[in-house]
């Protein structure tokens, strides 16, 4: 039988709710205090399923099913019967959402999961007084929920562990991306990395240190589509006054402190909506006067702040480093988060600014969090979630392959034979923290006697798309250090006193290609496509591979690789001498374990890690130096338009336009 949800309210959010739920499957009853309100969602959800079907995300037969599903019914009665959740989404009125949640009480039976919709209101608020609050949790979708990905799921004080887990994985059913935040604190996750940036760019006005065209100006020299101010009046000026109003009441009486917005808001000027906010709109459109891209303006300043912000949410347990960082990724359409940039800063880097911005501008909400303040800034964003601490000590008393690794998957397929798979994404993308993780696991293995070969794959169809193009770099140095760290780790794939084995299959490129290169030994499924396409984003090969290339095919092939960026199929890496075995993908990982462990019993450990060690050695004529040209060049290369250029094309999914400097 499948499973029946029930939405409660039919508005914006509600109606995308319930066209979500029935795209996964669920029957769905949605009902509305209004009737125009329940025909106005009937249309909305037809139109948003037709246009599912123009771009070919669904068949016509299966968005007719998916209408069926949901039932628009007059009553909440005959929307929760049967029902194993309920989501409410009627406005954010806290009265109106405790009297909804008292009669859903009333009406489902106690293993029914209830879920507000809630932007701001507690949890707890929202759970007071009923028989069962332990089943009461938050679950926030971002607009529109039918487009996006993200869902804040949030506990409440009473929320049970079970009610909570039970939501996390009904998002994770229904297609979307979950993140745990563990207390329901003003602005949850997403909204509170943010809440800084609106004071932040109030003051900036108030105290007349820029004006908005410039710093939007100097927004889009960075390659944001629009910036701050042209944002706020497109959100409308009023909605960020009450956020503001919202945090200095919850959070910090700073966040009150600005008054400008405030006054405008008193004038009428509310941004696109009454057509005057920061700028004129005309036609939909901000009139934003040309202006010099303000020079007083650091983007680090902004970053910073939200860096500050994710540290206190680590600090007080309200997530984990890994979900700030996914939803603020994800719920912010950006392409890196909080966590990364803490990453690629140091702790006094990010003291210094935020002690910068608390004197200049006397607002505590700026000062740096307690971690920062003391020199733990990398401590805090390395700390686990509790889920993961428990992974952890199973590993340790269970011993043998057991591992902490987020983002790679080791196991022991055979006695003799440890395999690593990269665990990142449906690509497997490498970036800081799969490099780092593998360093790890490689040092933990060489010392590991039982262990003959080592395969290095990616979990499920590909080994990996390659580097995750969309971390934060500083700069130059940043970016070389980080060419440098891929070159140290994969090198140790060459060093490590076993038989490595790249298994690649599906996509292998760039830096997954590199990977692969780096193994003694590659082997093939018949779907492979591999290939560098570094010099058509602006790059070279970063992780050795513009050295590692040339000596396993020779200059003439390794240039053919490297220039054209081309794809290539297993046939082809067959006959340059790159690839030992192929096999169908159905079977290819069974076919490699199975050749890991024939070779592991066949060769003589020590003997297999000395000719491996011989052979490398003897091709490796100022290896090194052609190393350090190569970081070298990671580092130039950052400053050109071209690779700004050819990343922007990327992603944006058009050709680049290349201007040669
Ligand atoms: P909305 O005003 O568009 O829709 C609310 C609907 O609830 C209306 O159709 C209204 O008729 C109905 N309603 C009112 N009282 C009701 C009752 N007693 N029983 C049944 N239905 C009732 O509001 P929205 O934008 O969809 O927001 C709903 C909730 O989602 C709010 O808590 C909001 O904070 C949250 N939220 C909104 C967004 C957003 O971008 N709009 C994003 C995330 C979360």
């Amino acid at each position: 039988m499948p499973e029946k949800a029930a939405v409660i309210g039919a508005g914006t959010m509600g109606h995308g709710i319930a066209e979500v739920f029935a795209l996964a499957g669920y029957h769905v009853g949605l009902t509305d205090a209004y009737p125009e309100a329940l025909e106005k969602a009937k249309v909305s959800i037809r139109d948003s399923l037709s246009r599912l079907v123009k771009s070919s995300k669904i068949t016509q037969e299966a968005a007719e099913q998916v209408f069926s599903r949901i039932s628009f019914v007059g009553t909440v009665r005959e929307a929760v019967e049967g029902a194993s959740i309920v989501i409410e989404a009627v406005p954010e009125i806290e009265e109106l959402k405790k009297k909804v949640f008292s009669q859903l009480d009333e009406l489902t039976g106690s293993s029914v999961i209830l879920a507000s919709n809630t932007s701001n209101i507690r949890i707890t608020s929202i759970a007071e007084g009923l028989r069962h609050p332990e089943r009461v949790v938050g679950m926030h979708f971002f607009n529109p929920p039918v487009v996006l990905k993200l869902v804040e799921v949030i506990k409440g004080e009473k929320t049970s562990d079970e009610a909570f887990e039970n939501a996390y994985r009904i998002v994770e059913k229904i297609g979307k991306t979950p993140i745990r935040v563990m207390k329901d604190t003003p602005g949850f996750v997403v909204n509170r990395v943010n809440a800084p940036e609106s004071l932040f760019f109030c003051l900036l006005l108030e105290k007349g240190m820029a004006k908005p065209e410039e710093v939007d100006a100097f927004a889009r020299g960075q390659g944001l589509p629009m910036g701050p101010y042209e944002l706020m009046d497109y959100v409308g000026i009023d909605t960020v006054v009450h956020s503001l109003d919202y945090y200095a009441r919850t959070l910090s009486p700073d966040y009150g402190k600005c008054r400008l917005f405030h006054s405008m808001v008193e004038k009428g000027m509310l941004g696109a909506k009454t057509g005057r906010g920061f700028y004129e709109w005309k036609d939909h459109r901000a009139q934003v006067p040309k202006a010099k891209p303000a020079e007083n303006i650091d983007l680090l300043d902004v970053l910073a702040l939200e860096v500050n912000e994710a540290v206190k949410l680590i600090e007080d347990a309200i997530s984990s480093p890994e979900d700030i960082e996914a939803g603020v990724k994800l719920g912010m359409n950006r392409p890196f988060g909080p966590i990364s940039v803490a990453s690629s800063l140091t702790n006094a880097e990010i003291r210094a600014k935020l002690q910068k911005l608390h004197e200049t501008f006397g607002v505590d909400v700026f000062a740096p969090a307690k971690s920062i303040a003391e020199g733990r800034l990398r401590e805090i964003i390395q700390s686990k979630p509790a889920a993961q601490e428990k992974k952890e000590e199973r590993a340790e008393a269970g011993g043998g392959v057991g591992t902490a690794a987020k983002y790679l998957k080791v196991d022991r397929p055979s006695s003799r034979v440890a395999r690593i798979m990269i665990s990142n994404t449906r690509n497997n993308l490498i970036n800081h923290e799969v490099l780092t993780e593998l360093e790890e696991e490689l040092n933990r293995l060489w010392n590991d006697r039982e262990v003959v070969s080592i395969i290095i794959t990616g979990e499920g169809k590909n080994t990996s798309a390659g580097a995750q193009l969309t971390q934060y770099f500083s700069g130059p140095v940043d970016f070389m250090e980080a060419s440098r760290k891929g070159e140290r780790v994969y090198k140790l794939l060459q060093e490590i006193p076993k038989i490595t084995i790249a298994e690649m299959k599906g996509y292998t490129l760039g830096g997954g290609f590199e990977l692969s290169l780096s193994c003694d030994l590659r082997v093939a499924s018949e779907d492979l496509v591999a290939g560098f396409p570094e010099v058509t984003l602006g790059l070279v090969p970063g992780w050795s591979g513009s050295q590692r290339l040339a000596r396993l095919v020779g200059i003439s092939r390794a240039m053919q690789y490297i220039l054209t960026g081309d794809r290539r199929g297993a046939s082809e890496l067959v006959a340059d001498g790159l690839i030992y075995r192929v096999f169908p993908p159905e079977s290819v990982d069974e076919e490699t374990v199975k050749l890991a462990s024939e070779l592991a019993s066949r060769v003589s450990p020590v003997a297999a890690a000395a000719a491996k060690r011989l052979v490398n050695r003897g091709a490796d004529v100022a290896y090194d130096s052609g190393l350090e040209m190569e970081a070298m060049a990671m580092g130039m290369l950052y400053g050109t338009e071209d690779l700004k250029e050819g990343i922007s094309a990327f992603l944006q999914k058009r050709k680049p336009e290349f201007k040669g400097r």
